[in-house]
């Protein structure tokens, strides 16, 4: 069957029957297609979850927990399925899928429970006649806007606390990696109809009738600051409570008294877990000019020794970029580094032996400053420049000069420091993996 959308508890291919091609970003070849929804079709799903929600946020919280437990148990059943399905559509490695699906999986028993022991509070009264309760009541609608870089997660970070409120749901996966969320359907088929329902489609078609449709009381998107602020100017005169996850340019200080056994796997994964395609990627590092040396001849052995290839193979390391635009814009800002005088040590460039495929390869730079993009713009891609810092309030200094768009908007940065610490995990005869959390 081909991959439809899930309206009201059934399936549709929407009303304009367009469709978006999915690539494998591994082999650019065309996997599949997923319907392009437009206004009619989100029309629909938000009056189905907007008639399912009454009687949602009355059923029971024993009950709504069972229900979410069970999506819960029939993803950890199929793990293998949706982990090789993300892979192919969004090209991280194999392992790193099935991680996500346990998470995913943990995110719906967690709010399973939060949302079976939620509880309100009796507040003192100032007039004895006076009874004062805190209720929490839910919103209504929400529509969930997902990315492509951990499509499931994301969408279970924002699916599970919504449902176990007692909130319905309109779902939007990204057009880049629509199947894995619309093949879920399948593990939201026991909930009441218009519960969750799911619209694949692009941003302009799809995402802007879902943000501004009156009904949809909450957003809870993740993706880009330009699409950030694209909803929040969108929505702004509605009022509409809005989430909003988005870009930076995280940094990673190596402190003096850092155990480089620990902090070269430690910030080689961080920049570089799913091709650097993390929203908490280390994006920029600084290294105290002490280690400076040895840290960055050792990490760049250990960029040069990845082994680059589809996910789907067992032995790779980094995977592909999702899209050609993608790998474009690291090019470019490698390139401009390099022109105002950045060294690359390993990378820098599309890997000679991978003719298709929107590969880059793991680039380790110095000689690298704050007036370079690379350095102060998202990069989203395998970089690793370094610079050195000579005490830690400069390193301070220097995380803190970051803006994400230039004179646009001010992001704030996650901080990430390595001292002596040593972390267990590893993977034999690979590089060892370690030092990232992930979305
Ligand atoms: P994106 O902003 O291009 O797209 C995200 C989603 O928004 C997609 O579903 C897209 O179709 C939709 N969309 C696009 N335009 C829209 C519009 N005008 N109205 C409504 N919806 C619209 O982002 P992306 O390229 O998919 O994801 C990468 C970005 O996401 C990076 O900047 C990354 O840092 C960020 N990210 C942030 C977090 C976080 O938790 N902060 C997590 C993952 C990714």
């Amino acid at each position: 069957m081909p991959y439809q959308m899930w309206i009201n508890g059934q399936y549709t291919s929407g009303s304009s029957g367009n469709v978006i091609e999915v690539r494998n970003p591994a082999t650019e070849e065309i996997i599949d297609t997923a319907p392009a929804a437009d206004a009619a079709d989100v029309d629909l799903a938000v009056s189905a979850a907007q008639a399912a929600f009454p009687a949602w946020k009355k059923l029971p919280a024993g009950q709504k927990a069972e229900l979410l437990h069970e999506i819960a148990s029939k993803l950890t059943e199929r793990t293998g399925e949706f982990a090789r399905l993300l892979t192919l559509e969004g090209g991280k490695p194999l392992v790193e899928n099935r991680d996500e699906m346990g998470w995913s999986a943990a995110c719906f028993h967690y709010y399973a429970e939060i949302g079976r022991n939620s509880r309100g509070r009796v507040i003192p009264s100032i007039e004895e006649t006076q009874l004062a309760l805190v209720l929490k009541e839910p919103y209504g609608v929400v529509a969930a806007i997902v990315p492509w870089n951990y499509p499931i997660l994301l969408m279970a970070w924002k699916v599970a606390p919504a449902l176990a409120a007692g909130n319905t749901v309109v779902l939007k996966p990204s057009e880049m990696t629509p199947l894995s969320t619309l093949l879920f359907a399948e593990l939201f088929a026991h909930l009441p109809p218009g519960v969750v329902n799911i619209v694949s489609g692009y941003g302009r078609d799809c995402g802007e009738p879902l943000v501004l449709d009156p009904r949809v009381r909450v957003i809870a998107f993740t993706g880009s600051l330009a699409t950030g602020q694209r909803i929040a100017q969108l929505v702004a005169l509605q009022m509409k409570k809005l989430h909003l996850e988005l870009g930076g340019k995280d940094a990673f200080i190596v402190a003096e008294d850092a155990d480089l056994d620990v902090a070269v796997p430690g910030v080689a994964w961080a920049a570089l877990l799913n091709t650097g395609q993390v929203c908490t990627s280390t994006e920029r590092v600084y290294i105290h000019e002490s280690l400076a040396p040895k840290f960055i001849e050792r990490i760049t052995d250990f960029a040069k020794n990845l082994h680059l290839g589809p996910g789907i193979e067992p032995d790779t390391d980094m995977g592909p970029m999702i899209g050609e635009q993608y790998r474009v814009k690291i090019e470019t800002q490698v390139e401009a580094a390099k022109a105002k005088g950045a060294k690359v040590l390993t990378g820098g460039r599309r890997p000679p032996q991978l003719e298709r495929g929107y590969f880059y390869e793991p680039t380790v730079m110095t000689n690298v400053d704050h007036s370079m993009t690379i350095m102060n713009e998202e990069t989203f891609g395998p970089a690793i420049p370094i610079m050195t810092y000579h005490t830690f309030d400069e390193a301070i200094a220097l995380v803190n000069d970051s803006r994400t768009i230039a004179n646009t908007a001010w992001e704030p940065t996650s901080i990430r420091t390595i001292h002596s610490r040593r972390n267990a995990s590893s993977r034999k005869s690979r590089p060892e993996r370690s030092g990232s959390t992930t979305h």
